[in-house]
């Protein structure tokens, strides 16, 4: 029987700990373990944007770790993409399954994460929060419109237009579409595969003086719950900007060492892809 959702110590930035198994739960060929609490983070089936950590449990790799979630009152676990309902939904456990080729022994284990690959993917993640923000200055001339403005007072694009977000070790992938919906919320894309060599030297720029500014980056939680809601706060020197963001980041921004972008606009015009690379 699940008691309440897992409990997480990756928003503190924690790679280690000890818990005790909890539940177990098949995963294809492998094995599904839940523990009441764990650094590892899980891939969001709701917004599956920063991948799965990697390391052990009990001394045994941990292959992939997804998300679990159990109604109340109920013993099955559905997995993943299976989960009927959005992250966080009251009424429901969420949990962290922790997939093993091998079973994880009972009673209390140790969980290792890898920290290397962990500190790849929180560069990826704080690179791609500030791209998304320096890239909504970058295009904010281009709205004919007012729409809803991100934490630095500019018409937020990234969210406005967001597809789809890919965290990579050291960098990310943000997909936009630029569809008639866009066009019709008064963005402007007359002229924007001429401007991109201009946009990206302005979102370069900005990034650049975001990572000499040395703001602290932190991770406000309610909450110990895998689906606690978190939020990203960043101190920049044009004001403080949060971001709803249930992944891993680093301390500051300038440990990103060097941030840049490139873009790529497809050839019928309606997807502009953003590749953000760090360090
Ligand atoms: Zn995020």
């Amino acid at each position: 029987m699940i008691e309440g959702s897992t409990l997480v110590s990756y928003p503190a930035g924690e790679t280690g700990g000890r818990s005790t198994v909890v539940a177990r739960v098949p995963v294809g060929e492998g094995h599904g373990t839940v523990v009441a609490e764990t650094p590892f983070h899980p891939l969001d089936h709701t917004w599956p944007d920063q991948p799965a950590d990697r390391g052990t449990i009990a001394g045994i790799a941990v292959t992939d770790c997804v998300t679990g979630a159990v109604a109340d009152g109920e013993q099955r676990i559905h997995l993943g993409e299976d989960i009927p309902v959005r992250r966080g939904s009251s009424g429901w456990s969420w949990l962290v399954v922790h997939v093993t080729r091998e079973p994880v022994p009972d009673g209390e284990v140790e969980l290792a994460v890898d920290a290397e690959y962990r500190h790849a993917l929180s560069t990826g993640h704080t690179a791609c929060h500030l791209a998304a923000l320096a890239l909504n200055a970058a295009l904010a001339d281009r709205w004919r419109k007012e729409i809803s403005a991100d934490g630095l007072g500019n018409p937020d694009f990234d969210q406005t237009a967001i597809a789809s977000s890919r965290i990579l070790p050291g960098g990310s992938l943000d997909v936009y579409r630029l569809g008639k919906s866009l066009r019709r919320k008064g963005f402007v894309t007359e002229g924007l595969q001429e401007s991109l060599p201009e946009i990206t030297g302005k979102v370069c720029d900005t990034l650049k003086e975001w990572v000499a500014a040395d703001a602290e980056v932190r991770i406000e939680s309610p909450g110990r719950e895998l689906t606690a809601r978190r939020t990203w706060r960043c101190g920049l020197p044009e004001g403080e900007v949060t971001i709803p963001c249930g992944g891993t980041h680093l301390p500051s921004t300038s440990r990103l060492g060097a941030v840049t972008v490139s873009f790529e606009l497809s050839q019928d015009g309606t997807e502009l892809t953003m590749r953000t690379t760090a360090g």
